[in-house]
Formats: C-alpha cells, structure tokens, sequence
C-alpha cells in the first residue's frame, strides 16, 4: 500500500509541474499576482515587497531588522546596508 501512495504522490507532482510550467509559458501565472509591483509602504530602495506577498512571516522572523508587517503584508521597513 505504501508503494501505491508513492507512486500516486509522483504522479500528481509530475501533473502539478507539468500544469505549472505550462501556464507559465504562456504568462499565465502572471495574472494570478501582481508581481514586481512593489508595496507602498516600503522604504525607498532596490529592496521591495511586491503585492504578492502570502504574509508567511518568513522574510520577518528571518531579517526582522528589515521587514515589518504592514496591513495584511511585508513591507521592507529599512533598507539593507553592507560594508564594501
Ligand atoms: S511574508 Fe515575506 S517571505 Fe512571506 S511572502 Fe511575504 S514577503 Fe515573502
């Protein structure tokens, strides 16, 4: 039985692959979010949330000192600085 749910498991992630990477040769999945269009309330910068942000927290519990939650979503509140 647990070879049957392996196996089952590949196929639906070989259709998954199969209709995702279909969509997005023909631009599809540009319309499911506004990519690369950043939020308003980032801090001026190279560094952006863009509106498709999920809210996962991820971006904040790793780089609190850069990204904030603002309304229902990331913002990157600071920009980041490197010394050269
Ligand atoms: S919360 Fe942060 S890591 Fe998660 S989707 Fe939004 S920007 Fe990306």
């Amino acid at each position: 039985m647990y070879h049957i749910n392996l196996i089952f498991n590949k196929i639906v992630t070989l259709i998954m692959v199969f209709v995702i990477s279909s969509a997005c040769k023909r631009n599809l999945c540009m319309k499911i979010a506004p990519f690369k269009q950043p939020r308003i309330n980032n801090a001026p910068g190279n560094l952006f949330v863009d509106e498709s942000c999920i809210d996962c927290d991820v971006c904040r519990w790793m780089c609190p000192d850069i990204y904030s939650r603002k309304g229902i979503k990331s913002i990157v509140h600071t920009q980041p600085i490197s010394e050269v």
